[in-house]
């Protein structure tokens, strides 16, 4: 929304604790001033964030979607400025050749600043794909069985259910341990875990994006390589890759746009992929081509990389993860003391990015899901296999977000609880 037209906006007018800013005859009411990271004037907007920058109002809603989620808006705003001329090429990074110098650039500055942030050993690879997660499912066994015929799966979910069925196609699975019983709310301990000596490798999703649940450890499988679907929490803390075997993820929660598929895979696993294997999802052959053995999903490569320069200006991995333990904290100890929310999710197991909470009565559930879109916060809705509520709060979602829902929650509790 352009405030106005020229060169600057109307100073806000300030009058007590309301600030208006005059835009086209129209009054946007604002509360109290925050600090904007990028130091353009920035306001609390009734219900949104309300940001004059450049002379342009924008307004933005807490969005609390599971993916594609919400990105930083420093991310969002060097795109816009680069769109039309990216770095003096005349080109916006959508029009570039995928083996012109100047792409490659943006890749090999991505993958840098992935390993940077990972601290990836060199005995791994990089890759940048395209097919998502759930192409995962298929494209790991393709690549992994190495000529076994059997592969452990723990099953604590939605997405590790799915990675079952399709893996079933491929090959036996044995599932090593499932929380199924309780309804996917806990990690089974590894001590109950059945694993077999000749399994391929192990499979666990290290965050399950619908039941909010996170491995807090690691898993030991010896010397069967571990493999994670880490969708949903890659990059939101530190991790020790030495430990697994591969990671894969789609970019769309943490690290990006969709289209774009992250796999860290250690390199002694790679050029045994089944024969009928689509060339295109063959590790190898996407290794030796620098993930261009077709033509990878740039623009969301170059957004990929932007968020990964901006992970580092927040002071890396170890940074970030304090800022998600210190959102998530707020949010599960108002859960906890609150005897109208609950969350269904055992403690030690409980997912700093994905929180589902369910109301006392259900009945409320369109109320508060009102109430939460009139103060500015979107995509609360939990996923439709589980019902209830569910705050996806990535990276990307500022500190105020998370608080802005207790307080819409304590209203809603105080009213209706
Ligand atoms: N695994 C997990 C943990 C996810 O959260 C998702 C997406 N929500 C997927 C797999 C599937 O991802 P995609 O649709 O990008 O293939």
């Amino acid at each position: 929304m352009r405030a106005k037209s020229g060169a600057s906006p109307a100073p806000p007018e300030k009058q007590g604790q309301t600030t208006f800013f005059r835009k086209s005859g129209t009054d946007h009411v604002f509360r109290k001033n925050v600090v904007c990271p990028c130091f353009c004037s920035r306001y609390n907007v009734v219900g949104r964030w309300g940001r004059i920058c450049d002379g342009i109002l924008v307004s933005r809603v807490f969005n609390f979607s599971a993916g594609p989620a919400v990105l930083p808006e420093e991310v969002l705003q060097q795109a816009r400025d680069e769109m039309m001329d990216w770095h003096g090429s005349g080109m916006c990074v959508m029009e570039m050749s995928h083996r012109g110098k100047e792409f490659i650039s943006i890749a090999d500055q991505a993958e840098a600043d992935l390993r940077d942030l990972l601290a990836i050993p060199d005995s791994y690879s990089v890759l940048f794909l395209q097919g998502g997660a759930i192409a995962e499912n298929a494209i790991v066994p393709m690549n992994l069985l190495r000529g076994k015929t059997k592969a452990d799966y723990v099953n604590t979910g939605e997405w590790s259910k799915k990675s079952i069925k399709e893996a079933k196609k491929f090959c036996t699975v044995n599932v090593a341990a499932s929380s199924e019983d309780k309804d996917f709310t806990y990690i089974p301990e590894q001590s109950s875990w059945k694993l077999s000596p000749d399994a391929a490798y192990v499979h666990i999703c290290s965050n399950e994006t619908i039941g909010g649940i996170e491995y807090q450890w690691t898993p030991d499988t010896g010397d069967v390589p571990l493999v994670s679907d880490a969708s949903s929490h890659i990059l939101s803390r530190p991790v020790d890759i030495a430990k697994y075997g591969l990671i894969y993820g789609g970019a769309q929660k943490n690290a990006g746009p969709a289209g774009l598929t992250l796999v860290i895979v250690r390199n002694d696993l790679m050029g045994h992929a089944m024969p009928m294997t689509p060339s295109a999802f063959d590790f190898k052959l996407q290794a030796d081509a620098d993930s261009m053995f077709n033509t990878p999903p740039t623009y969301a490569i170059y957004i990929a990389g932007l968020v990964f320069q901006w992970l580092k200006k927040q002071g890396g991995l170890a940074a970030i993860e304090k800022k998600n333990i210190a959102k998530a904290k707020i949010l599960y100890d108002y859960l906890d003391q609150s005897k109208f929310f609950r969350s269904p999710v055992r403690r030690q197991d409980r997912s700093r990015m994905n929180v589902p909470f369910k109301l006392a009565d259900e009945a409320q559930d369109d109320a508060f899901l009102k109430a939460a879109k009139d103060a500015g916060m979107v995509q609360l809705k939990g996923h439709r296999s589980v019902g209830g509520m569910r705050a996806s709060i990535y990276n990307a979602m500022p500190i105020e977000g998370v608080q802005r829902l207790v307080e819409v929650m304590r209203d809603f509790e105080a009213k209706h609880g």
